[in-house]
């Protein structure tokens, strides 16, 4: 499967009050469309995530999707119908198998539903997560009730919405040709074309935002789930390796030229040793070597992002999450500000946290000490960790 999403942002809803769309509205510090993109770009079975976006908000979205790889956003149609047919058609180059299609104004997506729709794939043209019926439901059109509908068999439907690729492609194409311009879901549109789509269950905290109320109450519940973290630890960690003969050293996950490597057992990436001890330290774990012993053959040339993955499922299985890094690392050469972007795109995928939560800091030792005769390169880093109080 080759899988990529849209997801649709071109709305101007003004239900939600503000000066901006309620796309660009923010929760927890956060855009509402940024939510909606990141997860996507964290699930490991999508490639592509192609934002569509309303006319005029270019500089809204650049400056909300900052640093989140996406395909450069294109602008949508008259309805959504239209925004997700262009947003299909801009994906058609990837040769993808199947494409999720998805509401931004639905910040709270889980890994966990992506996939579930993704495994409904397997067997089915579409799928779309839903939620079965739980109230009663009357038909009142004007007011006054002229009958109870049997909501039996009955769903609320969301995003993101899956579909083999060609197969919603062609359907929207259908509805193109065949007049239909404001179907409300993309369900609705493979329907018209007689293709088979499933339900699986969705999730309630993949809910819709609509109104301010929806956003001030995402707000409030943001606030309390991370004041839930409370029992707030700071961790310090510390790591040498000494240069030997090679071409090039790894920091922060990153390969940079250099007339030598760094000697260790692993790849020798001092400033990834030590963010993991200050993770590990904060959680009162130990250290690297507790979890990764070094006369152990198979972290032999290991990629050290193994050992910080490690550290962070640890914080992860106990409920809480990174709050900052900060890291200096101490060399003569190579030169570090060059790499600095990569260095901080790298560990804000490994933390899971913004590059706004990361520093990493390079400073010579004015040729004193070891690192001044270029021996070798020093790591510090320091970490928050929150974790249920
Ligand atoms: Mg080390």
């Amino acid at each position: 499967m080759k899988i990529g999403a849209v997801v649709v942002a071109a709305g101007t809803g003004s239900r939600a009050g503000g000066e901006k769309p309620k796309q660009y509205q923010s929760i927890g510090g956060r855009p509402v469309v940024w939510w909606a993109l990141k997860s996507f770009c964290d699930h490991p079975l999508v490639s592509h995530i192609q934002p569509v976006i309303g006319a005029s908000q270019e500089t809204l979205f650049a400056q909300a999707a900052a640093g989140l790889a996406v395909e450069p956003p294109i602008t949508g149609g008259a309805t959504r119908q239209e925004s997700c047919r262009l947003g299909l058609e801009a994906l058609a180059k990837h040769d993808l198998t199947h494409v999720l299609i998805h509401d931004a104004a639905r910040p709270f997506i889980s890994a966990d539903l992506i996939s579930r729709v993704i495994a409904g794939l397997k067997e089915h043209q579409g799928v779309v997560p839903g939620i079965a019926v739980a109230d009663t439901i009357k038909k009142a059109p004007q007011g006054t009730i002229e009958r109870t509908i049997d909501r039996s068999g009955l769903w609320v439907v969301q995003t993101p919405q899956g579909f083999a690729f060609a197969a919603i492609r062609a359907a929207h194409e259908q509805a193109r040709q065949s007049g239909q311009a404001n179907l409300t879901d993309d369900a609705a549109v493979a329907e018209l074309a007689g293709v088979t789509v499933a339900v699986v269950p969705g999730g309630p905290e993949n809910r819709k935002m609509t109104t301010f109320d929806d956003l001030a109450e995402a707000n409030r519940s943001f606030s309390k789930s991370l004041n839930a973290l409370a029992d707030i630890r700071t961790g310090m960690g510390v790591d040498i390796h000494p240069f030997a003969e090679g071409n090039h050293v790894m920091l922060c996950g990153v390969e940079i030229a250099h007339t030598h490597r760094l000697a260790g057992h692993s790849d020798a990436d001092a400033a990834l040793h030590a963010l993991t001890d200050a993770i590990l330290g904060a959680l009162g774990e130990g250290d690297i070597g507790t979890f990764f012993p070094p006369n152990d053959p198979q972290w032999k040339g290991a990629a050290s992002s193994i050992f910080l993955a490690k550290a962070v499922s640890l914080v992860a299985e106990r409920g809480g999450k990174v709050g900052n890094a900060d890291i200096a690392i101490l060399a003569e050469a190579p030169r570090i500000a060059p790499h600095l972007p990569a260095m901080k795109a790298k560990l804000s995928a490994l933390l899971g946290i913004g590059e706004d939560r990361i520093a990493i800091k390079a400073t010579t030792t004015e040729k004193l000490g070891f690192v001044g005769r270029g021996e070798g390169i020093t790591a510090f880093a320091t970490v928050i960790v929150r974790l249920p109080g």
